[in-house]
């Protein structure tokens, strides 16, 4: 192997994790590479929305805040209202405290690599990480094509190459797909819908075990669905059909959907293997109620980074500071998201409805304070209180 093969850190995956992890190292003076099978811009499937966790969280890394972020392109709408209803046609709105936020991932995964890569990181596109060698810290690619680096952060999303090779070698827990939701969007050029409220939405009712939404952005609305895998037992598809058609679209403005998976559920309490870090999708790290991830990717690559910084001398001890890091501040919380997860999907339909049209009644705000990160999911409590 080459010298110029070897880095500090090597990133696998240039999404939100990836870029992240690779902007930070770099900033600090490591040499970093980041390997993404795809080139940039790419698209990818998502409803784009950020939180006002979100927003204070790219401050703290990035040093950028929402002013920035609109007038470069990156924040393309924003809400102070989102409703939530049901299929029987129940709907509250609610006004935010704070607004929520939208990007096109296209434009926004972008900007934050393009930030990595003028603090020094090295970007090899098109290249396909396909083995992990363990003992000696090696990538090797799709087109064979070796890498070698003190530690690898996994980055690679909810179909983790990584996370799948740690897991037959029985090294990380295995079974980690069947928490993991299908989802499916269709976006719709504003222009051919009229009426439609110009906030979000999320709907229950129309497939067990998820939900689907409609988002509004400058160019098109997003209906969505998405569903826990191993529990849907109903099509995807005819869900999402009929939730687009209750609001009102006729079906020749119909596009067709497009399909991918977000974890939902799948959070790994040990995170890696040794000096291995898996971030972002990749760990799992997406809220397993509302299927936020942008957030999530954002944290555990700045947590992975941390452990990088205070393990240098013994490499082998990162994954522990890293998932002793997590379960305080990020796994914690997504066990209290699933637990409320559990019990609502587990009810009957008809009571989870009620449930919902309750709790939207009497504890709205505190619900919307945990969305934003002021509350956690522990009992709503004030996160200064947990
Ligand atoms: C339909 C849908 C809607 C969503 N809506 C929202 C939302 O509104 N708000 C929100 O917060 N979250 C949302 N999410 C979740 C969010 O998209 C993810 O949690 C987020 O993208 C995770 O970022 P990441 O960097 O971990 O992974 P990704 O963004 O998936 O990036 C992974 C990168 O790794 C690359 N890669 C994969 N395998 C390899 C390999 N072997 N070698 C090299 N490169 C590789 C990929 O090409 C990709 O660029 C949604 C997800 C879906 C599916």
């Amino acid at each position: 192997m080459t010298k110029k093969n070897h880095f500090d850190a090597l990133i696998i995956g240039a999404g939100p994790a990836g870029a992240t992890a690779a902007y930070m190292l770099a900033t600090s003076g490591f040499k970093v590479a980041v390997i993404e099978k795809r080139k940039f811009p790419r698209f990818k499937l998502c409803g784009g929305l950020l939180t006002q966790k979100t927003i204070g969280l790219l401050k703290d890394i990035f040093n950028t805040n929402v002013g920035d972020l609109k007038s470069g392109g990156v924040i393309q709408y924003q809400s102070n209202f989102y409703g939530i209803g049901d299929h029987n046609g129940n709907y509250l709105q609610r006004r935010l405290d704070f607004p929520f936020h939208f990007v096109d991932r296209a434009i926004y995964d972008a900007c934050w690599l393009d930030k990595a890569v003028k603090a020094g990181a090295k970007v090899i596109f098109k290249e396909s990480a396909e083995n992990v060698d363990i003992a000696t810290g090696e990538i090797i690619t799709r087109t064979g094509n070796r890498f070698s680096s003190r530690y690898i952060i996994a980055a690679d999303g909810v179909f983790s190459r990584v996370r799948s090779i740690l897991s037959q070698r029985d090294l990380l827990k295995r079974r980690h797909r069947q928490d993991i939701a299908a989802a499916l969007e269709i976006f719709i050029p504003r222009d051919k819908i009229r009426g439609l409220p110009n906030y979000p939405a999320i709907f229950y009712g129309y497939i067990p075990w998820g939900y689907a939404w409609s988002f509004p952005g400058p160019k098109s609305q997003i209906f969505g669905l998405c569903s826990l895998k191993a529990k849907a037992k109903q099509s995807l598809f005819k869900g999402l059909n009929t939730f687009i058609q209750a609001q009102g679209v006729r079906p020749e403005n119909l596009a067709k959907p497009k399909g991918y998976a977000l974890p939902y559920g799948n959070f790994l309490s040990k995170a890696g293997y040794k000096n291995i870090l898996l971030v972002g999708d990749a760990g799992g790290f997406a809220d397993p109620l509302l299927g936020e991830g942008i957030y999530y990717a954002h944290k555990s690559a700045q947590m992975a980074v941390d452990a990088v910084k205070h393990s240098w001398g013994h490499p082998q001890k990162a994954e522990a500071i890293y998932s002793q890091l997590l379960n305080k501040d990020v796994t914690a919380e997504l066990k209290y998201a699933k637990m409320i997860r559990q019990f609502l999907f587990s009810l009957p339909t008809r009571w989870q409805l009620k449930v919902l049209g309750f709790s939207f009644k009497q504890i709205s705000h505190k619900l919307e304070e945990a969305v934003q990160g002021q509350r956690s999911f522990k009992l709503l409590l004030p996160k200064s209180r947990i």
